[in-house]
């Protein structure tokens, strides 16, 4: 049955609007969550979650960075003075104590992950004492198919450092680039030689790192169609496994380094766009495969493993300040601030501030926005078998706003599929924006990791 016609309502996403929509690595997003939620519903989720036995993963924020970006959405604590990270990496150790006595300890950890902020802002005796740490309180796997991945800022790492995190167990690596354009990098505080990138995916390929990831910005002050063109030609030639396309998101009411940066500078939301098209085309050329959620994967980096772990859903432990931890149902959050999440572990408590426990109109939703952003199309008969109901009848409020999209050739209705367009893909975000029913919900501030 077709969606009705889009009604008028605050809630309309405007599809060519200026700002981009959430990405989506998961949803709902953590604007969702109130401080209805705290310590007591995190500790009996994870005891429910050893019932159900599920894959658990781990994501250790860890905040600091040594210069700001003026781009940055993260609020990390920029400094040079390595020995904060002592009394971070100490109430660290207190939450995983804490956590740990909920988890079964046969559980084995498959999945690492560290982000930031910078996490080889730490020394490589901190990383060291950090890995020792975790693997004193969790069961941390050691196999080849175990998946550790750290995020890397390249003006930060050198080849003594990847020969340290491979000695650690870390196999996977993400480097931000961003952009190679040294007008971008003036613009956005952030000076980075394409040699520093080349001489750490050289290591990284001699030491057999299984995957490298390199992030780029779309957006980007100063960004123009040929500069980031040239770019991703110097990149896609050092043949990463992995390429990772995000886009910019200017609040400059939100992010005070952003202030750093003239709006006259940014490039229009057209533009971006043309840049976004240009890099899906070459990207297919050079042989990357679409992997969802912005990320693209060579054929040579375990593509098959790499889809099916893009919608594996395992149960996620945050640790450390902003961190989101994820155990089926319920969504749970640290405090955003520093001095918050230090308190809540000197009083001996779990520092969960805020969480949010998923309906069947999130999952609905959440199955939705999965489709359009890793597939690219919505099939309501296959969301409506997997929830055993009515898909269509359930999501029509959503539908009838997508709907919007079809005039606009963004979007096509063959029955109960959509299928997006070429032109569609470029506003992927702002399509599944419209099953978001928490976007006009105040975003927490400032923005939590990705985890
Ligand atoms: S963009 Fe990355 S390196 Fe720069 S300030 Fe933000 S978290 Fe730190």
């Amino acid at each position: 049955m077709p969606a009705p016609a889009p009604a008028a309502s605050g809630h309309d996403v405007p599809f060519a609007a200026a700002s981009p929509s959430p990405a989506y690595a998961a949803y709902p997003t953590p604007r969702a969550m109130d401080d209805g939620i705290g310590p007591e519903a995190y500790r009996q989720a994870l005891e429910q979650s050893n019932a159900a036995a599920r894959p658990l993963s781990l994501y250790v924020h860890l905040p600091f960075c040594q210069h700001a970006c003026f781009h940055c959405t993260r609020r990390p604590v920029t400094t040079a003075d390595r020995r904060l990270a002592e009394a971070y990496l100490s109430r660290l150790d207190r939450e995983m104590v804490l956590i740990r006595r909920h988890l079964d300890p046969g559980r084995e950890i498959r999945a690492l992950r560290w982000g930031g902020g910078t996490p080889t802002f730490l020394t490589l005796d901190q990383m060291g004492d950090l890995i020792d740490r975790l693997d004193a309180r969790f069961r941390l796997a050691a196999d080849r198919d175990r998946e550790y991945l750290i995020e890397i800022d390249p003006r930060g790492a050198d080849v003594f450092t990847l020969r340290h995190l491979e000695a650690l167990g870390f196999n996977r690596l993400s480097l931000e680039v961003l952009d190679l354009d040294p007008e971008v990098q003036r613009a956005i505080n952030r000076e980075q030689g394409r040699g520093m990138t080349e001489q750490l995916l050289d290591e990284a390929e001699r030491l057999g790192f299984g995957s490298v990831n390199l992030n780029l910005v779309l957006g980007l002050p100063r960004q123009t169609r040929d500069g980031f063109i040239a770019t991703l030609e110097q990149v896609i030639a050092m043949a990463p496994s992995r390429l990772s396309l995000f886009h910019y998101r200017h609040a400059p009411e939100r992010f005070p380094g952003q202030r750093q940066i003239r709006s006259a500078d940014l490039p229009a939301p057209r533009e971006v766009r043309v840049m976004l098209q240009a890099a899906i085309e070459r990207l297919a050329a050079a042989g990357y495969v679409h992997l969802g959620h912005d990320r693209y994967v060579r054929g040579g980096d375990r593509l098959v493993q790499a889809l099916a772990a893009g919608r594996r859903r395992d149960d996620l432990v945050g640790l450390g300040v902003m961190a989101v931890s994820r155990l089926d149902a319920l969504h749970v959050r640290n405090p955003l601030r520093l001095a918050a999440y230090e308190a809540a572990l000197d009083r001996g408590e779990l520092p969960t501030v805020a969480g949010h426990r998923l309906s069947l109109d999130d999952r609905l939703r959440g199955a939705a926005i999965e489709q359009l952003t890793c597939d690219h199309h919505l099939d309501l008969s296959a969301i409506g078998e997997a929830f055993g109901l009515d898909a269509e009848a359930h999501l029509a409020e959503p539908l009838a706003r997508l709907a919007g999209a079809e005039p606009q050739g963004l979007i096509v209705r063959e029955g109960p599929r959509w299928r997006v367009t070429p032109s569609g893909r470029l506003m992927i975000h702002r399509l599944a924006a419209t099953f978001d029913a928490y976007l006009d919900a105040p975003s927490p501030q400032p923005e939590a990791p990705p985890s």
